[in-house]
């Protein structure tokens, strides 16, 4: 299929209205940004995708999978969150050096030659699927605001006279960021 990595070969789409061809592709990314932090991938990236050639341009979309290492807001323990996202892309085709020009669609991205390389917006979507709030459970009971202690694995001695859960989640809320 002429896949290396996150490129994809579309020789045999390019000149054929209406065709379509199906890839798989899977790669380990290296650690990702988000807003401050760095994210672990606990799995490696995989692709689904089909591209069919719309005309103008190439249409790409499908499912991408994979799961990062994510910090819990509540305990501060690290824990798998797995993701599994939509990716649609439109490719359009310009000559080397050229600066795509013209098509209002918020999904276009240029690509010159024969091939496409997805990564880019792979991790654009990624980044976009890591939700703002990770929580590790929602049951994760967090620390014990008096000692630390994380209540999910020991129960500590601190007197934090039966908080009332409602008063817990307005709590939390309050310290979001
Ligand atoms: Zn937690
Ligand atoms: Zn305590």
């Amino acid at each position: 299929m002429g896949c290396f990595g996150m490129k994809i070969n579309v020789k045999g789409l390019r000149h054929a209205l209406g065709n379509r061809e199906h890839f798989d592709l899977q790669e380990n990314f290296p650690p990702l940004k988000f807003q401050d932090e760095t994210i672990e991938f606990n799995k490696p990236v995989k692709v689904s995708l089909d591209i069919t050639n719309a005309g103008d341009f190439l249409d790409a979309r499908g499912k991408i999978t994979t799961a990062v290492r994510l910090n819990c807001g509540r305990c501060l323990e690290s824990f798998v969150y797995p993701l599994e996202t939509n990716f649609e892309e439109h490719y359009y085709p310009v000559e080397e050096g050229q600066e795509l020009e013209g098509p209002d669609d918020e999904d276009a991205v240029s690509f010159t030659g024969e091939t496409l390389n997805i990564e880019p917006e792979v991790i654009n979507t990624i980044q976009l699927a890591i939700p703002m709030r990770q929580i590790c459970s929602e049951e994760c009971r967090g620390l014990c605001p008096q000692c630390g202690t994380n209540l999910n694995k020991e129960e500590c001695s601190c007197k934090n006279d039966n908080i009332d859960p409602r008063m817990a989640v307005l709590k939390e809320l309050l310290e979001e960021k």
